[in-house]
């Protein structure tokens, strides 16, 4: 299932590696269902330029499924992966570390510090809305699997009622695209 979206998605499998957490380790984790990071090229920051090492300067991106994950239907596990198949399309890991780096050392503060910052969680908020808006615009199918996730799984502080909302817009959309193109090839053979 994940490979088949990844390829579905431009992503070539192998530079994303599968983490599967098991049960024994989920104490930390009992909240998560699954997460991902994209590839990265590793690089330093200082005050005057950004280094990327010559060799060895990339790193696999990963997906994590936690045991949680599980207990899902296929429909519901499809939207789940789909979501942080997402955030490697849309670079996200990269993103963050690059703009937390810069303001960390520009502004001097630790990278631990940015992150508890209410600005730094309405950029994850608007992340975390971008990894299901956008995979909704690019087909029908994708958009009706956001619909079925969002109106049976939760987004505890972060995706809200209005979240819900705009996706099931686009998924009217589709469907609108989609009588359209009947009607329209009903014409046609008139
Ligand atoms: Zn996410």
């Amino acid at each position: 299932m994940i490979r088949n979206l990844l390829v579905d998605n431009g992503i070539n499998p192998n530079t994303i590696n599968l983490n599967y957490v098991q049960n024994s380790k989920i104490d930390q984790h009992s909240e998560c269902l699954a997460e991902a990071k994209s590839p990265r090229i590793l690089f330093t920051i200082t005050k005057e330029n950004i280094h990327i090492p010559k060799k060895n300067n990339f790193m696999n991106g990963s997906i994590t499924i936690y045991p949680s994950f599980s207990g899902y239907e296929k429909t519901i596990r499809q939207a789940m992966c789909l979501h942080e198949i997402s955030h490697i399309v849309l670079q996200h890991t990269n993103d963050n570390d690059i703009l937390s780096t810069i303001i960390s050392e520009q502004k001097n503060i630790p990278t631990s510090d940015i992150k508890k910052s209410k600005e730094w969680k309405q950029l994850i908020r608007i992340e975390e809305a971008e990894a299901e808006i956008v995979p909704a615009t690019q087909c029908h199918i994708y958009a009706d699997l956001l619909v079925t996730l969002r109106k049976n799984q939760f987004y505890p502080q972060c995706l809200f009622v209005n979240h819900y909302k705009k996706l099931k817009t686009i998924s009217l959309y589709w469907n609108l695209i989609a009588l359209l193109e009947k009607k329209q090839k009903i014409n046609c053979e008139k």
